[in-house]
């Protein structure tokens, strides 16, 4: 062990970390499984175990001395009981136990919590805390009761006479004993060492770490509690910041790019070939992109514009840009779907110009993969379009300059690893139309730049979008008639998860189909498309679909994201209940693409006021951006990070969305410290650069690398 610069007496976090909760004395096997069931094993876990609330006990009054209308707690002893209400099924609904400390008598009424009644025996000690009324002469109503033992009178005891923490406990450990216990554990603990910079500290006003801890367990107030709170959410946010910040400081000191710089020949061709002129957000992206291109650093910038922004047109500006500074760019889709949408809009688009472009698709069959694979290495193919093929075993690049990654949120981190490797640093582009709260993308994204598409193009008329009762849906339907009278199309959702298209799941949506082509639109032609479906059917019906010859197209969510058919003006959702916010904006994108006023219909049956406050938000938001805060507020933010995009870490205080402001400080604050020292390498850095290793585990492996 080298860590020579701690100053002496101070306990790190990793020591603790390393110091088992069955050292406590009164952790037996019981408690210590009781422990581990709610994720804590070491001193560590224990005095991170923060209090999902206080009890404020601090109004510690005598019997004698209370007014009706406070709040009080007071220390006495039982001295009768009995019960109170009308009896059902034999049992009363509560209980009143006379109490008595010496200036008086109070009965006090608990309603529920039968339990007690047994243990609150004559003589036993209590510690109550409640609301004085009057109601047939003066009573405490008990809010909280707990047994005392003779000694917690004093106020230094963790159970009374303070803010007392209420922390989140399981069957096999009572709400008395964890107090204890992460009482006992802050002793034990003793100093910890402070892995943030004292002047950062003082700029911020932050206590320390150690004073933090203790504060957030048993504060000497609100006030007090605040603080604590406000470090630990600095704290928390800063770790991550720092470890963007040194994973963005490594990559760009060990990754050697190179520059590419096109002639402009192919780009200009491309550019006067397009219907329509970019918009300004487009252009400023491409110009930021090319300009990335350009340096001698590997480009490493996200993408982000809403469903129907134009992200695709960029990305072929960028394409373009590599093929002609001599080297191969790829783009990779989630869906094979979308692949080939993007291999026919890319080969019409660039039709006129000597660039050869290759789709590389799970469903290739042998002879087409060896033919694509020869042309990959062989450098002919200038473009590759495809899905997680592309980055299978056998497939070699001659020179790979440029990796698009077309609706990012929808591969895993390393997918878009792997991508990268098949080049020598590559430039990467990152695309995502699931538009992400900044908060959120500076924590998940943080070591990325950013471009933003925050402009639609022209004439974009904003989705109609209506909910309709289950029972109303043929109205829905009727609606929609009139737009295929127009000459128009539709989508016809059936709610299914995606990834597991289960046989059951199949049949719902045959079942549904069969419904619109024999009853709802027997006159007109219906289109099924689900995942479940061979490649080549699929894309039979796709075809048939985009040149008019398929007026409904019933689907699943394979159609979520990136398809792209101007002339379809109507999409009904039906179970939109059962779809996540981002689903639906990303499904209702699908018709916002033409020239008519597009209508979107979410047939639906709320069962849970969450399901109800989606599809309001949706009803009243056309914003991606604006829909994904609704989302983050709606659904809370607990999981966000343990989710298959991130590799980060679950926060466990900060709330992205409520704490936006300490976020941009941490980050800054974090980003000049590695500035000053890009591998953490000072001694004074070292003991935070150890925290971020031991909170963020292998995802930032790579810092410690040497
Ligand atoms: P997304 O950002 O969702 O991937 P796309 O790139 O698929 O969106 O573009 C959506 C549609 O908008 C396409 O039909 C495309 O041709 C069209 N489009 C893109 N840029 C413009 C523009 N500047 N003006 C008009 N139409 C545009
Ligand atoms: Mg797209």
């Amino acid at each position: 062990m080298i860590e020579t610069a701690l100053p002496p007496g101070r306990t790190t976090f990793s020591e603790l970390r390393s110091l088992p909760a069955r050292d406590i004395q009164g952790v037996g096997p019981r408690v210590e499984k009781a422990l581990k069931e709610l994720g804590i094993s070491s001193l560590a876990d224990l005095v991170s175990h923060y209090p999902s609330r206080h009890e404020d006990l601090s109004n510690v009054k005598k019997i004698s001395d209370l007014r009706v209308g406070e709040r009080a707690t007071i220390f006495a002893r039982v001295v009768g009981m009995k019960p109170v209400g009308r009896p059902v099924r034999g049992r009363s609904p509560g209980f009143s136990a006379q109490l008595y400390d010496g200036t008086g008598y109070i009965p006090a009424t608990v309603w529920g919590r039968h339990w007690l009644q047994n243990q609150l025996l004559p003589d036993t000690k209590v510690v109550v805390s409640g609301e004085v009324q009057r109601k047939y002469g003066i009573q405490l109503a008990a809010k909280s009761v707990e047994i005392v033992e003779e000694s917690d009178e004093k106020s230094t005891g963790p159970h009374a006479g303070r803010f007392v923490p209420i922390y989140a406990v399981n069957k096999g450990i009572q709400a008395r004993r964890m107090r204890a216990l992460v009482h006992r554990a802050l002793d034990e603990a003793g100093h910890i060492l402070d892995p943030l910079p004292l002047e950062i500290l003082f700029r911020h006003e932050l206590p320390s770490l150690d004073d933090a801890i203790q504060e957030v367990h048993f504060p000497e107030g609100k006030a007090a509690l605040k603080m604590a709170m406000r470090r630990l959410i600095f704290h928390e946010l800063f770790i991550i910041q720092a470890a963007l910040a040194a994973r963005k400081a490594r990559i760009e000191e060990t990754e050697e790019g190179r520059s590419r710089v096109g002639d402009g020949l192919l780009l200009n061709r491309f550019v006067k070939s397009l219907p329509f002129g970019f918009t300004g957000a487009q252009e400023r992206s491409i110009a930021e992109v090319l300009e990335d291109m350009r340096s001698e650093r590997p480009m490493r910038r996200l993408l982000q514009g809403d469903v129907g922004s134009g992200k695709t047109a960029v990305a072929v500006a960028a394409l373009l840009t590599a093929v002609e500074a001599g080297g191969q760019g790829a783009i990779m889709a989630p869906t094979e779907v979308l692949a080939e949408q993007h291999f026919l809009s890319f080969s019409k688009d660039l039709e006129d110009l000597p660039v050869n472009i290759v789709l590389l698709t799970g469903s290739l069959g042998a002879a087409e993969r060896r033919i694509a694979h020869e042309r990959i290495q062989n450098g002919e193919a200038n473009i590759v379009i495809g899905t997680h093929a592309l980055i299978q075993k056998g497939v070699e690049f001659n020179d790979l300059s440029l990796v698009v990654v077309d609706e990012q949120h929808r591969f895993g981190v390393a997918q878009r690893t792997t991508i990268k490797e098949k080049g020598a640093t590559p430039d990467t582009l990152i695309m995502t139309a699931t538009p992400i709260p900044r908060t959120l993308s500076l924590t998940l994204y943080g070591d990325l730049e950013v471009s933003v598409i925050d402009e639609l193009p022209p004439g974009r008329k904003p989705v109609e979008t209506s909910v309709v009762p289950v029972d109303g849906r043929l109205d829905a339907y009727d609606a929609v008639r009139h737009e295929l009278d127009d000459g128009r199309q539709a989508y016809v959702i059936c709610p299914l998860v995606e990834e597991s298209e289960a046989l059951e799941d199949v049949r719902a949506v045959e079942e549904l189909f069969e419904e619109l082509e024999a009853e709802i639109y027997p006159d007109r032609s219906v289109g099924l498309l689900h995942g479940r479906m061979k490649a080549a059917e699929k894309r039979e019906v796709m075809a048939d679909f985009r040149e008019r010859r398929i007026d409904v197209l019933v689907a699943t969510v394979v159609v979520e994201v990136g398809v792209n058919v101007e002339n379809a003006s109507a999409i009904v959702i039906e179970g939109a209940e059962r779809f996540g916010l981002s689903q639906l904006h990303q499904l209702r994108g699908r018709v916002c693409r033409g020239i008519h006023p597009p209508k979107c219909f979410l047939v639906s049956d709320p069962k849970t006021d969450d399901s109800e406050k989606r599809l309001e938000a949706m009803v009243e938001h056309q914003d991606g951006f604006r829909l994904s805060e609704v989302d983050l507020a709606i659904r809370g933010e607990g999981t966000l990070f343990g989710s298959r995009q991130s590799g980060m870490p679950d926060l466990k205080v900060a709330k992205l969305l409520r704490d936006m402001e300490i976020l941009v400080e941490a980050r800054r604050e974090a980003f000049a410290l590695v500035e000053s020292d890009p591998r953490l390498r000072k001694p004074e850095h070292r003991p935070l650069r150890r925290e971020i290793r031991e909170l963020l585990g292998e995802s930032v492996e790579w810092l410690f690398r040497e």
